[in-house]
């Protein structure tokens, strides 16, 4: 086929950077579109997980975040009001976890895709995928002086998320769907030190977690169930606020803070999408979405770039055929994150814990190896599915009664 490009990703943050990155780094020609220009922000908090920092590792990336300044988080507290679960959230090899600011890291990534040899085109803004006899062979769009431009590839990647263009143009199959389940709203403070902890707390029907950050500035998120999103958008500041006060040590410190922006949030739907057909792809929110609740979709991005490069890669060289190697970028994508998504969107509703989980979490607490398992479960170091096997909950609930 005579195009200019191997493969146009649209969207250069977390899934279509790593994903131009990774496929440049194999040799092949890539274009990188996205509307915005970097740096800039995006409406996301930023908690990247040890296995998103394991990422970086393996891009030879993480010391470019390092030397930002960007202060490591080594525990996670999750506070349940009587008790606090303590642990570490990665593995011995990947112990660290980041709360990295959308202006740096997607920066990082940007440019990690430039050095790797991928054309990147900021302030270009995708209108159109073409497609020919089904498949799709292009994309027409508005460049940055305003001029309509088309491009032609052999592969166009959709890495422009939740509301993804490429995506409503192919309308793929959507499975697993959930409606809005949160309302989350975050905003910074200065003068709120952390001690290198992401700190979180769970109330009934509320919610909140904090976390440090670049330029010496701590993030607080929090949020609501969704059947009060409207209700409270009229007065976000005050109903954000009035949720500290159910953890009065922490409502303490943040008296002796200073806020240094004003409250940003969204909802969330959450979904699946296949994530291929002919001549195209999905990595990232383009593909799955879920509420930011458990910090997800940056370590889930960069999972989705490697397993679709591989899979493009497979399919790129004749190994296997496109839709045999994709279908397994989906199986493994799917299989990987489904105990997640059901998890997550359970946590999201905001619900008190029933009985037997409150009785679990209380077992849980003061085992430093059930607390660990918790943290890197809910960190996604490890699944939901091992975490809650009934082997591991029976070991929990044995020692708990041996300790008693
Ligand atoms: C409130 C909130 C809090 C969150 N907190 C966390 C967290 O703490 N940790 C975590 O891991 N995840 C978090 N997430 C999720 C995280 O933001 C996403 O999973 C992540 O940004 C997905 O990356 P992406 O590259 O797929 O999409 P995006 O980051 O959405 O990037 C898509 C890019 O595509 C570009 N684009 C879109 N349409 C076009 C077009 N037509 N033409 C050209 N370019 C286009 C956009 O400009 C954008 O730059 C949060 C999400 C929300 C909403």
């Amino acid at each position: 086929m005579n195009t200019a490009y191997d493969a146009i990703i649209v969207g250069a943050r977390c899934a279509g950077s790593p994903t131009a990155m990774l496929l440049a780094r194999k040799g092949y020609r890539v274009l990188v579109v996205d509307r915005a220009t970097f740096p800039s922000d995006t409406v996301s908090t930023h908690v990247v997980h040890p296995l998103g920092v394991a990422a970086l590792a393996r891009w030879g990336l993480v010391d470019r975040l390092v030397a930002t300044g960007c202060p490591p988080i080594h525990t996670y507290d999750f506070d349940f009001g009587p008790f606090t679960i303590s642990g570490s959230p990665g593995t011995k090899d990947a112990p660290i976890a980041y709360c990295a600011r959308r202006t740096v890291l997607d920066k990082l990534l940007v440019d990690a895709a430039g050095e790797a040899g991928a054309e990147i085109r900021e302030g270009f803004t995708v209108e159109e995928v073409l497609i020919e006899d089904g498949v799709v062979v292009g994309i027409k769009g508005r460049s940055r002086g305003g001029e309509t431009v088309t491009e032609r590839a052999r592969l166009v990647v959709g890495a422009d998320g939740r509301y993804s263009v490429v995506a409503q143009a192919l309308g793929p199959e959507q499975y697993n769907e959930r409606p809005q389940l949160l309302a989350a709203y975050y905003t910074y403070w200065s003068d709120l030190p952390m001690d290198g902890r992401f700190e979180t707390y769970i109330r009934a029907h509320r919610g909140f977690a904090a976390a440090p950050t670049h330029d010496g500035l701590t993030l607080t998120v929090g949020g609501w169930p969704y059947a009060e999103f409207e209700a409270n958008k009229k007065d976000v500041e005050g109903n954000f606020l009035k949720i500290f006060d159910l953890a009065p040590t922490f409502a303490e410190r943040i008296r002796s803070a200073k806020r240094v922006a004003p409250f940003t949030g969204t909802t969330v739907s959450n979904f699946f999408r296949k994530p291929y057909g002919p001549g195209w792809a999905l990595v990232g929110d383009a593909g799955y979405n879920k509420d930011p609740i458990t910090a997800q979709g940056i370590t889930d991005a960069f999972r989705d770039a490697e397993l679709c490069v591989m899979a493009l890669d497979q399919s790129f060289t004749g190994a296997r055929s496109f839709d045999d190697a994709m279908g397994e970028y989906q199986r493994t994508r799917d299989q990987h994150v489904l105990p997640m998504y059901e998890f997550t969107c359970q946590l999201a509703t905001l619900e008190p814990p029933p009985p037997e989980m409150q009785q679990l979490f209380g077992a849980i607490h003061g085992n430093q190896k059930a607390m660990d398992g918790f943290v890197q479960m809910n960190a996604g170091t490890i699944s939901p599915a091992e975490f809650f096997s009934p082997e591991r909950i029976g070991a929990i609930m044995t020692a708990a009664r041996v300790t008693n």
